[in-house]
């Protein structure tokens, strides 16, 4: 099966938006020896919407553990059994939110992400999180991105006009696939969030775990459902199962599926804000530094449950591979970007 080389790919990524599903289905089962074109097709679409700057995203888990949602892949569900499992820790309160989103910024966070294990947040939770959001607005140059899990609403405006940036929900997988994955919620749940996130004002971060399909177009109506929902921002996850959890037979994806599939990401959402997320050093473990070529994002400083590389680490990284760290300040001195982060 042949592919366009990586020059006539870019240009068609750049050209209408996102390669179509035929071509990325191609460009999915190409052979081995069509790694580096692949890759240097998605690194011209980088370069020439984000160039070479890198965002760091700093989680914060503000609340852990004994979720009642059954996510298989997810070691903070009460269901989860196992040394992994997490046990509950109740909200941080301001205070410490705030200390963390100091120390995610003076670490190079662009964006500092507050996350809850939750199947939605309480009334009370928000009490508690959009005071600190709006002090974390008024003293800290740093994008915040919340994750409490499902929203009303009401809830979403809350969020909104307390300073919230972007709201993260993921998708996971595809639809057909979640089913097998968790039975507490919908994948329509899901996207009922992700669009009430949107109508609040918020941008949304919205992406999934790969290692969670089956085949190939899990990975694709994945990511078609994503430029269907037009999120501002992507992870993409790697499968780090945990034992205890319902997914610890999975297979993690090998280092090259898991650069392919960025580079495949990329070419699908050549504007949006896409992370190699979850997994990162476990999976592609010495390829880490060419997920930069498709990805323009990374977290550091590790993850909800495990560990990660530290910052001045994936900040070497950064630097060796020719690329510079983009701040949340820098945003305001970059006449190209628009509204959304993105260049256009
Ligand atoms: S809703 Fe979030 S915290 Fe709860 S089980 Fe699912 S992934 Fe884990």
């Amino acid at each position: 099966m042949t592919i366009p080389n990586a020059a006539e790919l870019a240009a068609i990524s750049l050209r209408e938006n996102g390669i179509p599903r035929d071509l990325a289905a191609r460009v999915v089962a190409a052979p081995q020896e069509c790694d580096l074109e692949i890759l240097d097709a998605a690194y011209r679409v980088r370069r020439e919407t984000f160039g070479h700057g890198v965002r760091l995203h700093v989680l914060l888990n503000a609340k852990m553990g004994g979720c009642s949602e059954d996510c298989g892949f997810c070691s903070q569900s009460a269901r989860a059994v196992g040394e992994t499992n997490v046990p509950p820790r109740p909200l941080l309160d301001g205070d410490a939110i705030v200390d963390a989103a100091r120390r995610a910024h003076d670490a190079g966070a662009y964006k500092f992400c507050i996350v809850t294990a939750t199947r939605g947040p309480s009334d009370r939770d928000l009490d508690a999180l959009c005071p600190a959001v709006e002090r974390i607005k008024r003293e800290i140059p740093v994008g915040i991105c919340c994750s409490l899990g499902i929203l009303t609403e009401q809830r979403a405006k809350r969020l909104a006009a307390s300073g919230v940036d972007r709201f993260n929900h993921n998708l996971e997988t595809s639809e057909s696939r979640y089913e097998e994955v968790c039975t507490t919620h919908t994948w329509r749940d899901r996207v009922e969030t992700v669009k009430m996130a949107r109508a609040a004002g918020m941008e949304a971060c919205c992406g999934g775990i790969l290692g969670l399909e089956t085949n190939d177009d899990d990975i694709l109506d994945l990511a078609y459902s994503l430029r269907e929902l037009d999120v501002e921002s992507i992870p993409l996850n790697f499968l780090d199962p945990r034992p205890g959890t319902a997914r610890t037979d999975a297979i993690a994806p090998t280092p090259r599926r898991c650069i392919r599939t960025l580079a495949v990401f990329r070419l699908i959402h050549p504007r949006r804000d896409i992370r190699a997320a979850g997994g990162r050093e476990v999976n592609l473990r010495s390829m880490q530094s060419m997920a930069l070529y498709a990805a323009n994002s990374i977290f550091t400083e590790g993850y909800l449950t495990t560990a990660g590389n530290r910052h001045d680490v994936d900040l070497q990284m950064i630097a060796d591979a020719g690329f510079h760290l983009e701040r949340w300040s820098d945003r305001a001195h970059d006449p190209a970007e628009h509204a959304c982060g993105v260049r256009g």
